[in-house]
């Protein structure tokens, strides 16, 4: 049985620490990237994000870098991407996987697709992943973006109306049946299509997640996320406003109700990703992009042991292309242990961490660099081990997830702080 038990609760302690610590960063002097590290580009494979921060509304509960939609700023702030892709592309870097995050990425269709096209001349794309809300699942913007997009991860949240409705989403992309039409209709037209639900609201109980759960087997999209509720400090006062607690007892045992009704149709990916399995498994993008380039508003990079993050001031983001400068603003450097510790986790989380692909990837023997990382997640029974693999056992898949979920809640706060500090001829 999965439980919320002293090792989970004493390593997410931990997480919540580091996450804090390390991801205090510094202003940076820097105007553009690093180039390449040369010796690695070889065999090494980066990712471009790209972000979008517009939203036709706000809603409540969100942390994400966001600003009210004005046509006018964006196209602008299009341009801008599209430059500073060209400096990217000018350092020497290439790229076979993009993903796009938002905000609503398709809050300008013309332009996301003017965008792609440049990024698919400009480099040797072979993936484009797209985030979209339920109100992208229209027919013709979906057949627009086909040859452009190959995977579009739509963030459904769930499709109770009652949750719909606490959450600010009901009104803004419709009843949880209206959201099941629109799944019907879309499946299909791109290649990948992957729904992301959320588990653990507050007072959330095992029949409505059951009904998300049932829905989403008999939608069968190519790919589901499963994330728990993640509540960075201003989402959280909000949410035990209008919602109540959440319940971390409530979050393991539902995590296993979910464990159990997927397994017979899906393959997990990940801790909370699932591919269905009369059709092609894709990747999870978190394990399989360790570095990274993050072109736009407040979108991150990860270079050489370095995290850097753009300006979340969209003022300044168009003034430093216009000095043809790229976003930057911050930078934080981690050292070997650390970035190695991070690595465990993640490859955790995807399943599997396989000692030879560490030792190619990281150069590092993972049993001797981080053996007391190991020993303790052995003698807590959150691993085992299987010819040169290290595997999480049930509870470990939760650990993981766990974990996760405290580091990106650790993200959260980088973009509440940063954009705490804004003023209105910021956005
Ligand atoms: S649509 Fe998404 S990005 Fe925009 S405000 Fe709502 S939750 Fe945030």
């Amino acid at each position: 049985m999965i439980k919320n038990n002293v090792s989970t609760r004493f390593i997410d302690a931990i997480m919540r620490f580091s996450t804090k610590n390390y991801l205090h960063l510094q202003k940076t002097n820097l105007t553009k990237l690093p180039p390449p590290n040369e010796q690695k580009t070889k065999d090494k494979e980066y990712l471009l994000y790209m972000h979008v921060p517009f939203c036709a509304t706000i809603c409540t509960y969100c942390s994400f870098n966001r600003f009210i939609f004005q046509e006018d700023k964006a196209r602008a702030y299009f341009r801008s991407l599209r430059e500073e892709m060209q400096m990217v592309k000018d350092l020497g870097y290439d790229f076979s996987s993009i993903y796009v995050g938002g905000g609503t990425t398709a809050i300008l269709p013309d332009e996301l697709c003017k965008t792609l096209e440049l990024a698919r001349k400009l480099f040797g794309i072979k993936e484009v992943s797209c985030e979209g809300d339920p109100n992208s699942l229209h027919k013709d913007l979906l057949y627009s973006l086909r040859g452009l997009v190959d995977r579009l991860s739509i963030g459904v949240q769930t499709f109770d109306d009652n949750i719909l409705k606490k959450v600010s989403r009901y009104d803004k992309f419709g009843s949880g049946n209206e959201i099941i039409k629109r799944l019907e209709n879309t499946i299909g037209i791109l290649p990948t299509l992957n729904v992301d639900l959320i588990f653990n609201f507050p007072n959330q109980t095992e029949k409505t997640l059951d009904y998300d759960l049932q829905t989403i087997k008999n939608l069968k999209p190519n790919q589901v996320s499963i994330y728990p509720l993640m509540s960075s400090p201003s989402v959280k006062s909000a949410i035990k406003r209008s919602m109540g607690l959440v319940s971390l007892d409530n979050e393991a045992r539902l995590y296993e109700q979910i464990l159990d009704t997927m397994k017979d149709d899906f393959t997990q990916l990940s801790s909370w990703a699932f591919s269905y399995k009369e059709k092609e498994i894709f990747d999870e993008y978190v394990v399989d992009n360790d570095e990274y380039v993050g072109i736009g508003s407040g979108s991150f990079s990860f270079l050489d042991g370095t995290l850097y993050v753009n300006t979340f001031s969209l003022k300044e983001y168009s003034q430093k292309i216009q000095n043809k400068q790229m976003g930057i603003a911050r930078e934080r450097k981690y050292s070997k242990k650390a970035r190695l510790q991070y690595r465990l986790m993640v490859e955790l989380f995807g399943g599997e961490a396989n000692i030879k692909r560490f030792k190619e990837k990281y150069n590092s023997n993972m049993e001797i660099d981080l053996f007391k990382e190991i020993l303790f997640l052995k003698l807590t029974k959150n691993i085992y081990k299987q010819g040169d693999s290290y595997f999480p056992t049930m509870q470990g898949k939760y650990l993981f997830l766990s974990m996760m979920k405290e580091f990106y809640i650790g993200m959260d706060r980088v973009r509440e702080e940063s954009r705490a500090a804004l003023k209105e001829e910021d956005m």
